[in-house]
Order: structure tokens, then sequence, then C-alpha cells
């Protein structure tokens, strides 16, 4: 089904001469591009046109019927110039070149806006169709726009859907119009979803279906890091930097000795020297004084006189004389003339007081956190971890030990996405299963929020007359779906969407129900969000490799699963498929090291064959280079 095309026209003379004015305009092509409204029916949509014009009802009309004349576009939303102003002469000029009035979307608008203000008394929009184009006057303010807009953005598909008379798709809203009912309050004060009867429901998502990349790009731009926090150095593996670390002090932080051997004045040359002592890891450097034809015994780490040039390794010298108790050196023979400034460490020559040892955002692992010991950290300054909760839903649902009941299946997401998430550095909470029934799910909703920042959903999000998070998340939790299909496989139902509640904003991230699917999802959409929110901005490695078997592709770009193998003999991993691929059975998981990214079919090709290569992304990240 093609999008519906949107022609955005801002009427404003101020923006006519300073189009960086045009808050409204942006406002609305941001709304269609990617809001879902409350109602819980996305208005999506490609923009086509967009102008600017003043308020001038000629400009006005020009492009108005332009735009429908010429069939660019299947809705022209004005913004602008629908007010008492002398210049405001929007609704003049949109009559003047409508075939036919729609009053009843300017009423919808109208009833819609007396709620929010009495002053929306004073809009004059005019509705109204030419040709197949239907033409919205909206305010000119973004906030009142995107009000109006929210009031009637659920009849614009239908609207277009009879403007180019398309019988079945009419058909099959008119079924789910009388079939499904709307939200309302029962007696006892819960809020029911009237889901409708089975029969009338939709049999297309209304979810646009947007691409892997879209998703992306949707879930960076709704997520952004939070607030910092201070944990001790032992508390710290796993963790976000949240500042750069620049040593404190040079390391070494005295001239070292990198071999165990004699601290010597490298132009006295090889032959005999005098040994005046020991120094010892942990001594101070200035203890002993070092003289030509003398030399000072020092161990690796040790610090080495501040006369000394050079360090000659023990192997390279032989003993000549000992102390008369027989203990001590007392001369040995250097038998390799030493170099200048040989096997001593130099002050900072590992950190230097000042350099950035470590960047914002970086992981800290083993190794970092070794460094920020060095630099003399006790406290590292993080980005707090944002709060998750996992929730399953389905009325077929069981906890593993329960015995069995007929028509079940033990609950296997919760405790594979628990622990891929712990996997990741992250603290996920169990919230439970939740039966299909609107006021449990509800609840079940209510009660993780209170708790957790993002809550990470499995099931209820596809097709099935009992499948009603969607509806629930946008009419009870006035959530935004931001996405609620996706051209991939497995996982096409996967949904994002954010919430505000009790003044805080929540993320949903809501998987299909079948293990594979909810297995992968989370790979590709979940802990790509977590880490946004957690400052975390490593990527996951994209690698080539090399089929062994061939696999028939799927209309919709697909991820399988494989164990990628490399050897010696080839740079190229080859990859071995984990078997059947249905999304049901999680055994295709098992060992997996990658998602094979196999492209969707075209009319050229139907299969890749073994010995193709393919894009593979492993499962896991890689940090970015310092
Ligand atoms: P749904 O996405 O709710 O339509 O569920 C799709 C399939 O996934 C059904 O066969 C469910 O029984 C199965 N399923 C849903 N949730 C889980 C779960 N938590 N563990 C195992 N299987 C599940
Ligand atoms: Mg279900």
């Amino acid at each position: 089904m093609a999008p519906i095309t949107f022609g955005i026209l801002t009427i404003s003379d101020t923006c006519a001469r300073d189009p960086t004015e045009d808050r409204s305009g942006e406002e609305l092509i941001r709304l269609i591009t990617d809001h879902s409204t409350d109602s819980g029916r996305i208005i999506k949509g490609h923009v086509a046109e967009v102008n600017i014009v003043p308020d001038n009802e000629f400009s006005i009309m020009e492009i108005l019927t332009k735009w429908s004349d010429e069939a660019r576009v299947n809705v022209i939303l004005t913004t602008g110039g629908t007010g008492f102003s002398p210049r405001d002469v929007t609704p003049e000029a949109t009559k003047k070149i409508i075939q036919k009035e729609a009053p009843g979307i300017a009423l919808a608008m109208l009833t819609a806006s007396l709620k929010i203000t009495p002053m929306a008394a004073l809009s004059r929009a005019a509705c109204g169709i030419r040709n197949k184009t239907l033409i919205i006057n909206l305010p000119g303010s973004p906030k009142a726009a995107r009000e109006c807009l929210d009031a009637i953005a659920m009849t614009i598909p239908h609207a277009v859907d009879l403007l180019l008379d398309s019988k079945p798709k009419i058909k099959e809203t008119h079924e789910h119009v009388q079939n499904s009912g709307c939200r309302h309050h029962s007696e006892n004060g819960t809020i029911a979803l009237n889901l409708g009867h089975v029969a009338g429901r939709l049999r297309e998502s209304p979810y646009h279906m947007i691409s892997m990349k879209e998703a992306e790009e949707i879930i960076n731009r709704y997520t952004w890091q939070g607030e910092n926090e201070f944990v001790d150095l032992w508390d710290c593996h796993g963790r976000i930097l949240s500042e750069d670390i620049r040593a404190q002090c040079d390391l070494p932080p005295f001239r070292a000795s990198i071999k165990d051997g004699y601290a010597v004045v490298a132009s006295d040359g090889g032959g005999q020297r005098r040994v005046l002592g020991g120094l010892e890891a942990g001594h101070s450097p200035g203890s002993i004084k070092l003289e030509p034809g003398f030399c000072v015994r020092v161990n690796t780490g040790a610090p080495v006189p501040e006369e000394a040039t050079a360090v000659v390794q023990v192997e390279d010298t032989k003993l000549l004389e000992k102390t008369a108790d027989g203990k001590e050196e007392k001369t040995i023979e250097i038998l390799v003339a030493p170099k200048e400034h040989q096997d001593i460490r130099p002050v900072g020559s590992d950190i230097e007081e000042g350099s950035l040892v470590l960047k914002r955002h970086t992981r800290i692992g083993a190794v970092e956190a070794g460094i920020l010991a060095a630099c003399g950290c006790t406290k590292v300054k993080v980005t707090k971890l944002p709060t998750i909760g996992i929730l399953s839903t389905g009325n077929e649902l069981q906890q593993a030990g329960e015995e069995p009941r007929p028509g079940h299946v033990y609950d296997s997401n919760k405790i594979t996405l628990m622990m891929l998430f712990r996997e990741f550095g992250y603290a996920p909470k169990d919230m439970g299963i939740a039966i299909d029934d609107e006021n449990v799910m509800i609840d079940s909703i209510k009660e993780a929020l209170s708790h957790v920042d993002v809550l990470v959903t499995t099931g209820s999000v596809s097709m099935g007359d009992r499948d009603m998070l969607k509806p629930i998340l946008t009419q009870v939790f006035k959530a935004d779906i931001h996405f609620g299909r996706v051209n991939m496989k497995p996982g096409k139902p996967t949904t994002f969407a954010t919430c505000q509640y009790d003044g805080k904003i929540k993320y949903f991230v809501c998987l299909p129900g079948n293990p594979v699917s909810a297995t992968v999802t989370s790979h590709l959409f979940a802990i790509p969000l977590l880490h946004r929110l957690a400052g975390n901005y490593a990527r996951p490695v994209v690698v080539r490799a090399r089929l062994t078997s061939s696999y028939k592709l799927d209309s919709r770009p697909e991820y399988a699963r494989a164990i990628l193998m490399w050897s010696e003999e080839d740079p190229m991993p080859k990859a071995y498929s984990t078997g059947n691929q249905i999304s049901s059975k999680l055994l295709s998981c098992k060992n997996a090291n990658a998602l094979l990214m196999l492209p969707g079919r075209t009319d050229d090709r139907g299969e890749m064959l073994a010995g193709d290569v393919v894009q593979a992304m492993l499962l896991g990240f890689q940090q970015n280079a310092i």
C-alpha cells in the first residue's frame, strides 16, 4: 500500500521573509514522518511538497491548485492565516479553490481545541476537497496545529481511501469501525478497552512498515543519555565513563629500571665497576649517588640514581669480587658496553601527566579499570544505567517448574532476555507474566512503570485479536508509538513507544512473543536502545562471511542465526547455519555468534547459495577507537 502523500504549506508573511522562523511547517513534517497520535492510529506518510507563502490570497490559491490539480499529494495541510488579523486570508483562499466542503473535519478540530482553550473559537479554518486532494487549514502555532491534527488524524487515511475510491480498504475500515469500540470507563472505575469482535479486526496492521535503518534512526532520535553518578573504582566494571579521564600523575613517576641489573653511567663503556649497593623496587630514587666507575644494583621497577644513564642487565655482567662475608657483590664486569638511556623508562613514558587516557563514553572493562587505578582514581564518574523491566504476556504462559497445563507453554522469553541484558551489563527486573486481559495488562504495565524507565515486553503486538498492547499503550498510557512495524524477519511487529508517566519519560520496547523473534529483536532494538540511554555509543560489528549452505530469501530482509568460524587458511569466516530458522525454535539461537543479514528477495535473486558472501552482524558490540 503506497503511503499517503502530504503537502505542507506554511502561510505567514514572517516565515516567507525568513524560512528559519517556520516552526509549524517543521512540526507538521515531524508529525507525519514519525508521530503516532493518541488515538492509536498512526498518520504516517510521505511529505512530497513543502512551501512557504506570505498571507496573500493569490499566492495561497496558486499553490493549493497546483498541488491538487497536478495530483502531487493526497492531503494538503496549511498552517497559519486562519485567525482574525487583517492579513489572515487562508480560509478565504481555500474556500475559493475547493470544489466540495468538508465542514466535519473543521468541526472535529474546533471541538477538540475548545477543550484546550476557549480562544479556539477564533479559528476560522476551512477544509474541503479539490479533485482527489483533501485540503485542511490548521492554525499557525505549532502546538495548536499539532492538537488539531491529532483530533482528525484517525480520519485521514479513510478520507484518502474514499477520495481514491479504494473499495477493499473502505470496506475493511467500515467493518472495523462498526465492530471495534473505543475506550470507556466501566462502572467499577477500571479502564476497559473494547477490543471489538474478532471478525471486525483489521486484516492489515495500521502501522506503517519502516526499514531497519529508519527504526534505528527513530530510536536514536527519541533516546538520550540520562544522569551521571560517582561510583567506587571497584564497582565501575561495565559502566560507561561520563567524563574524559586525564592522568593526574606521570607513570612511572620516577626513572625506573626495565631490567634486573646495574645502573651505570653509559659513557664509562664496558669493563670493571665497583658495586655501590642495591636499589629495590619501592626504594627512594635519591638514596644512592652514582659516580663514574661505579654501578648500583637495581631491580625491575626500581628507581635508578639520578646520575645513571643506562641499565645493564644482569645477564650481560660477570661477578669479579665478593665482600669478605661472601654475601655481597663488590666488583662486577660489564661484558657488553651499554648505550645511552638503555633499559631506563623515563618519567611519564607510560602515561604522561595531563594526557587523555580514557575518553568519555568508554565502557570500563578490566584494563580500563586498571588504567584508572594506575592514575590514582578512586571514584569514577559514570552514566546512570537505565532501569529495565521485563514483562511476558500471554494466557498460555507458565513458569518453568509448574505442573504443565493443557494448551500452555513455559515462559522462556523472560529468562532469555533477563540473562541477555545482564550479559550486556544491565540489571533487569522481572515484571512477571501478564495474561491477555486488558485490566491485568494495564495493572502490570503501571506496576512496571513505577519501578523502571524501560519496559521490555514480549508478545501481544501481532495481529491476533487478543494482541492488545498497542491500543493499551496509546489509549491508556497516552504513549506515542514511534514505530509499530519493521520490514525485517523475524520481528516484524516490533514496537517502540514512549510516554510520560509520573512526570518522567518511559520507554517501551515491545517485542513479538516467539522466542527467536524476541531474542533477535532484543539484540537489534532493545540493547542498542539501552546502550543509548546509558551513553554507550558502541556499535555492533558487521563482517563479511561465506555461506556454507543455501538460503531461500524472504520478501523481508532476514537476520538468520549462524555460527561463524574462522580458520588460518581463509581470512573470511565461514557461516554455518544453526538449522531450521522458524521463529518459534529457540534452538536456532543456540551457540549462534552472528546474525546473517540476508537481503530481501528481488526478481533477480530468490536465494543465496553456498559460497556466496553475506554481511553478518556479530552478537556483541565494539568500542569506538579512542
Ligand atoms: P504472540 O506474539 O503473543 O502472538 O506470541 C507468539 C508465539 O510466541 C506464541 O506461540 C506464544 O505461545 C509464544 N510466546 C509468547 N510469549 C512467550 C514466552 N514468554 N515464552 C515462550 N513462548 C512465548
Ligand atoms: Mg500472546
